[in-house]
């Protein structure tokens, strides 16, 4: 698979569900959104059959993402027949990790390599603030790392969004972790979509999260853990995890892109803002097929993304990313 200006696409995030069991300041309303209705949602063999199209066509590596893949059913059984599809030889989770101590097992032995971790503070306080759940929900997240850990999930990447004034503060406490254990702390950039657009004003570059992070000690530029994504990575001298930063917003690297993102609903979409995509459930019901769909996905890649403009229109009326598996 490739687009009209010769990137080749190999990598699928698939959204399994826009529900969460938590309300992520920058990522949901508190109330919620408007729930896709479950016989919209693509059943796990209708995924499992795209996934299928999609590795003769060149896909290789599956990220499950959401909303919180974990809050859907049997989430195992979704992993177990991606895992049997020939070509496909990665298939990682991004999770907030509450449910994690249920399910890391099960998960590790159907097939997902890696995972993802939600985690913007370390203190359970700013949790309630920032997640806007309560604190136990911040106790289960960091029982969720554990359980992680000891299901033998490798590489651990945490993604931690940082916002002036709400958890900036705590960047080098997150930094310093890296030192001791072999986590890959990856500070976001936050991204303006619909939802979210009153909280621009907190927007900090990672530019200045890693400056405050060099003025305890210098970071040496490493190559990071293998993966799929745009981060750039640095290491305390003898640390034994690095520092990310991943910037959509300062330092736009769409010319890289490999991706694509299937919604719950089985919409394909080729960039994560604008408001292309490309209808797969229809034909997939209709026909059997979708390479024709996924054809047409792929002509109409755009060649970047315009988010920098920090309006409705530059994240191209998405609401919250959520509902695209972020
Ligand atoms: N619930 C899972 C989680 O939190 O990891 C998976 C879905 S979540 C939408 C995927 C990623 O998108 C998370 O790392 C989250 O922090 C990030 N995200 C969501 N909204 C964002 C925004 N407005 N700006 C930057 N990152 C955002
Ligand atoms: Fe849920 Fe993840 Fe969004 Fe937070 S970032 S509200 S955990 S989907």
């Amino acid at each position: 698979m490739k687009d009209q200006f010769g990137r080749r696409i190999r990598y699928l995030r698939i959204s399994v569900t826009d529900r969460c069991n938590l309300r992520c300041t920058y990522c949901m309303p508190e109330e919620g959104l408007a729930w896709i209705p479950k016989p919209e949602m693509l059943a796990y063999e209708e995924i499992a059959e795209i996934v299928r199209q999609m590795a003769a066509l060149g896909l290789e590596r599956v990220r499950i993402t959401g909303g919180e893949p974990l809050v859907r059913k049997d989430l195992p059984d979704l992993v177990r027949m991606i895992a049997a599809v020939p070509g496909i030889d990665d298939i990682s989770l991004s999770t907030n990790a509450i449910l994690l101590p249920r399910f890391a097992t099960a998960l590790r032995e159907a097939g997902v390599a890696r995972v993802n971790v939600s985690l913007d503070t370390l203190d359970r306080d700013g949790f309630e603030e920032i997640a806007r759940r309560p604190a136990r929900r911040f106790d289960e997240t960091m029982e969720g790392l554990r359980a992680a850990e000891e299901a033998g999930f490798a590489p651990i990447k945490i993604n931690c969004v940082i916002m002036r004034g709400l958890n900036d503060h705590e960047v080098v406490d997150f930094a310093e972790i890296t030192r001791e254990r072999p986590w890959h702390v990856r500070f976001i950039e936050l991204m303006p979509v619909g939802e979210n657009l009153h909280l621009t004003d907190r927007f900090i570059s990672t530019d200045e999260v890693l400056e405050k992070i060099r003025s305890i000690e210098d970071l040496l530029p490493d190559p990071g853990p293998r993966g799929n994504g745009p981060a750039v990575y640095y290491r305390f001298p003898g640390g034994a995890g690095t520092v990310g930063a991943i910037t959509p917003l300062s330092h736009n690297y769409c010319e890289r892109c490999n991706r694509m993102r299937l919604t719950a609903d089985g919409k394909l979409r080729t960039c994560l803002f604008g408001d292309h995509e490309v209808d797969l459930k229809g034909p997939l019901r209709e026909t059997g097929r979708i390479e024709g769909a996924v054809a047409e996905a792929l002509a109409g890649k755009p060649k970047r993304h315009y988010l920098e403009l920090g309006t409705a229109a530059g994240s191209g009326g998405l609401a919250a990313l959520s509902q695209v598996g972020g």
